[in-house]
């Protein structure tokens, strides 16, 4: 069996797209998760993807521009005939290959509950029918993702833009009642972002323009991938605590010190000089400067503020009552962690009986491969919890705002005094951000064939003759 194959791998996040080859460990490119739509004199339609192009286009401003994203709130594509035309954009002009030539291997996030039949469909429908590779792979993301990090249990915490994806594996099983989603990630912050400096560029310059509420898709598109993104890479942080309490200690901590210098005030008349002139130091207090470019202005906000904005993931609630605390971070992923240590049994027992993963799709055949070792043993909600801790993984490149790992931490130890707790963030921010198509990679490079899923043409057909029933037979004859 031929080890040194290359295959074409395709992450298509909802933010970003990254694709590459398989024996190549830098992508080729990394292009936005959407397009602008231009329509000319004619009424002919132009579609443009790429970073750099949508950028230049959607600072020309021009009224009848529209951009249109391809994947819905969930990760999912919805917009078929537009990823088509993506697709063929990446392999036409960045991976300069032809569909037909490379085996192809995608991601998909992992969802609560059984995969929709219809999005699988429709991926083969674009990778055979349409593309014509000669054979496919869909892998689970937060799996491969621990997989690729040695991992066959693990917790991925995945903070994306569309939300924050929370992932238990348990010995290669994605443990699918326990996946959790907040709906609170990039996109979110990038809300909250320019609705709170709009004010404060509409006081500082009469360009309302920025702030102007009549604002189309390609304002929103182009400030997003633009100066938000720079404020959000250098501005946010995270709070290593909950940020009332952080407030209330910091406050504590002032009165105690006014306290003293009364006191010393009272105790001698000399001292009262420099009680006067000391002060407590309230880091929450000190400034942060932010050059806006586009009207190349200072602003400037107190470090809490900065604070502010990555507290609402974890406490969405201090936005707006509509809101419930149920849906921040760490009640999330406590829920998920309980989850999985009251259903992992029940999902073995539903694993061995059917070897094919789940015993729902061939998605999860490769997790029930990996399984099949300890699958027979019962496992008790304390050893699950305990392996979950133990191997936190936090990806995704909402997760590279400052103090965001030890936040999690904080919020997991909240919930688990008794539990040791490990989490595994890589370093490498550029790693971080491409974290996925790195696992997608690791799934592709697997030493056999065998393990893998992979469809062809062939299978792809039977399935569609046997009503999506049968199980195709392995594919690496027809890729040799
Ligand atoms: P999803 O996981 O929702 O499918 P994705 O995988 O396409 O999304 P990621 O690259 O994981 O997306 O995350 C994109 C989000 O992270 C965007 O909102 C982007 O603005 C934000 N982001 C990128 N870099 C940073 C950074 N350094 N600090 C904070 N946020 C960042």
């Amino acid at each position: 069996m031929t080890l040194n194959r290359k295959c074409v791998v395709i992450h298509n996040g909802s933010h970003r797209t990254v694709a590459g080859f398989s024996n190549v460990e830098l992508p080729q490119c990394i292009i936005p998760s959407s397009y602008v739509k231009r329509t000319d004199d004619a009424g002919k339609a132009k579609f443009i993807f790429g970073t750099y192009d949508m950028i230049d286009t959607t600072a020309e401003k021009r009224s009848d521009d529209e951009v249109y994203t391809l994947m819905d709130s969930q990760g999912l594509p919805y917009n078929w005939e537009a990823l088509e035309l993506q697709w063929r954009y990446m392999y036409e002009t960045q991976l300069k290959v032809s569909p037909e030539e490379l085996p192809l291997v995608i991601t998909m996030p992992a969802t609560n509950g059984k995969p929709d039949m219809s999005i699988l469909e429709h991926y083969y429908e674009l990778a055979f029918d349409k593309l014509k590779v000669p054979v496919f792979q869909i892998v689970i993301e937060p799996l491969a993702i621990a997989l690729s990090m040695g991992k066959s249990s693990a917790f991925v915490i995945d903070m994306g833009a569309s939300g924050c994806n929370v992932t238990p594996i348990i010995d290669g099983i994605v443990v699918k009642n326990a996946v959790v989603r907040s709906k609170f990630g990039g996109d979110f912050l990038d809300f909250q972002v320019h609705e709170k400096l709009a004010p404060m560029i509409k006081e500082e310059n009469d360009m309302e323009n920025m702030a102007d509420e009549g604002k189309n898709s390609t304002d929103v598109w182009h400030d997003a991938n633009t100066w938000i993104q720079q404020f959000k890479s250098t501005m946010l942080q995270v709070s290593e605590k909950d940020l009332i309490e952080l407030e209330r200690y910091y406050k504590e901590q002032a009165e105690i010190f006014a306290r003293q210098q009364e006191q010393l005030k009272q105790m001698d008349q000399q001292l009262q000089y420099t009680a006067l002139m000391g002060s407590p130091n309230n880091p929450l207090l000190q400034k942060k400067n932010f050059l806006f470019k586009p009207l190349n202005k200072t602003i400037t906000l107190d470090f809490k503020d900065c604070y502010e904005f990555a507290e609402y993931l974890f406490k969405p609630q201090l936005i707006s009552d509509k809101f419930s605390p149920e849906d921040g971070l760490g009640p999330l992923m406590a829920k998920s962690v309980k989850k999985a240590g009251a259903s992992i049994n029940s999902m073995k027992a539903n694993t061995s009986a059917n070897p094919n993963g789940l015993g729902t799709s061939h998605m999860h055949a490769t997790a029930g491969d990996n399984a099949n070792g300890s699958s027979s043993n019962n496992i008790s909600p304390e050893q699950v919890y305990s392996l979950l801790l133990t191997n936190i993984i936090i990806t995704g490149s909402s997760s590279l705002i400052e103090g965001m790992e030890q936040r999690i931490i904080k919020e997991l130890s909240i919930r688990f005094p008794q539990y040791k707790l490990t989490t595994f963030a890589n370093q490498v921010m550029m790693d971080r951000k491409i974290q996925g198509w790195l696992g997608a990679v690791t799934m592709a490079n697997l030493p056999s064939w065998n393990l893998g899923k992979w469809y062809s043409k062939e299978d792809y057909e039977s399935l569609k003759r046997d009503g999506k029933q049968s199980q195709p037979a392995n594919a690496s004859a027809n890729t040799n």
